[in-house]
């Protein structure tokens, strides 16, 4: 049968540097129990996906197929995910005094959050390796595309999600076929769940950066925002950050790119922003720490940012501070306020977690942190669609 253009060597851990063969199922280092992440041949790599050859592909994130994990084409689940679009929001960017303004809208992804770059990837790489079952804690997006790709693998799914969850995240769950467990606690208290599931049933567990996958997924955000920029990356970009797959991804794929010869030693800014509710990498970047402490008493209205406990906190951590990045607080009234901002200035309506990283702009703009005449990317990481408990307050 056919295979992919993937040049994946080995995996190796994000701590301790220990190597392991690839293509077998794996969640942490065995070592120190911190993530692995995936090596390419990058020169390899870099032969056939060049700047011209990239200009035909399919209009998903399969188009960097040279630097993804999975070996069959089989293997391959596609429902859409990525390639999404990079708006110029003029009339948004002027209206703040920052008239190079971007919305990278993930929004439009498959589940309607970027979740699903991240489970396309591992859930594509568990099919491969020859997982039976899934499971995953969730707040609530990522048990949704979880869901959908094991729909289209035909696996089964086990979601936990806090029993406070919106109802349409169980409902979709649901409808997708998954098994929906509601939890009475966190994220971190669904994790509990789920390893008790993986050590009686032998599930597989695709917590984020708790497999080595999803992060290669979320990556393509990075790839896309060069491409869509014409191999120029912006000065500062602005993400939402929970489990910080995304920041470590894109931070990760910046650097493929440098040694695949794309882009040049340039870096974005790297900005976190979370909510005043649940700031443990805020907390940690004031404090100059290399790890986040748990958050206690997580609320924010913003579920994809209610993550407590990152195990990959180091890593976001070293992002921000190696691109003489930032990470700031917004209030959920602020993501409220400024998601009619976004929307009525832009055409796109985004979750809350969208809009906190408007509002985090429009701060770091009045510092002076951010330049008038910077560029500027907005990561919409979701779809306000989504999001109808919270609006419906809001007409009045
Ligand atoms: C999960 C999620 C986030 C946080 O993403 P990470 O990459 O895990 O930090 C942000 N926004 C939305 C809408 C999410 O679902």
């Amino acid at each position: 049968m056919a295979q992919t253009k993937s040049t994946l060597t080995h995996l190796e851990c994000s701590m301790c540097g220990k190597l392991y063969e690839p293509n077998r199922l794996l969640n942490l280092c065995h070592e120190c129990e911190r993530p692995l992440l995936a090596r390419y041949d990058l020169g390899k790599a870099a032969l056939t996906m060049t700047k011209e050859s990239l200009r035909t592909r399919e209009a998903s994130l399969w188009r960097y197929e040279e630097v993804l994990p999975v070996q069959n084409d089989w293997a391959m689940l596609r429902l859409g995910e990525g390639w999404t679009p990079l708006h110029h929001a003029r009339r948004l960017g002027e209206s703040i005094g920052c008239s190079n303004t971007y919305i990278k809208d993930e929004g439009l992804n498959v589940t309607a959050s970027f979740k699903a770059r991240g489970l396309a990837m591992a859930v594509s790489r568990a099919y491969e390796l020859g997982a039976r079952e899934l499971a995953i804690p969730s707040a609530g997006n990522a048990a949704c595309a979880l869901s959908a790709y094991a729909a289209a693998a035909g696996l089964p799914a086990h979601v936990f999600m806090p029993k406070d969850v919106p109802t349409l995240f169980q409902v979709e769950c649901h409808e997708l076929g998954a098994n929906v467990t509601l939890v009475d606690g966190l994220i971190n208290d669904c994790g509990v769940k789920v390893r008790e599931g993986v050590a009686a049933y032998g599930w597989f567990d695709v917590s984020t950066l708790k497999e080595p996958y999803r992060v290669e997924g979320k990556k393509t955000m990075g790839y896309e925002l060069a491409e869509q920029m014409d191999w120029e990356l912006p000065d500062v970009i602005i993400y939402p950050t929970g489990g910080g797959t995304g920041m470590v991804g894109m931070w990760k794929a910046f650097d493929e790119m440098e040694k695949m010869g794309l882009i040049g030693s340039k870096r974005p800014r790297m900005v976190t922003v979370q909510s005043s509710g649940c700031a443990p990498i805020v907390r940690a970047f004031e404090q100059g720490a290399a790890h986040a402490e748990l958050w206690q008493g997580a609320k924010t209205i913003a579920d994809g940012l209610r993550v407590p406990v990152a195990i990959g906190d180091f890593l976001i951590l070293r992002a921000i501070r190696e691109s003489g990045g930032i990470a700031v607080t917004v209030t959920d009234e602020e993501m409220l306020h400024y998601a009619r901002v976004m929307g009525s200035k832009s055409g796109i309506f985004p979750a809350p977690e969208g809009a906190a990283t408007l509002a985090a702009q429009v701060h770091l703009l009045e510092q002076g942190w951010i330049e008038p005449d910077e560029r500027v990317v907005l990561f919409n990481t979701g779809s306000g669609l989504k999001y109808a408990h919270l609006w419906a307050n809001m007409v009045k």
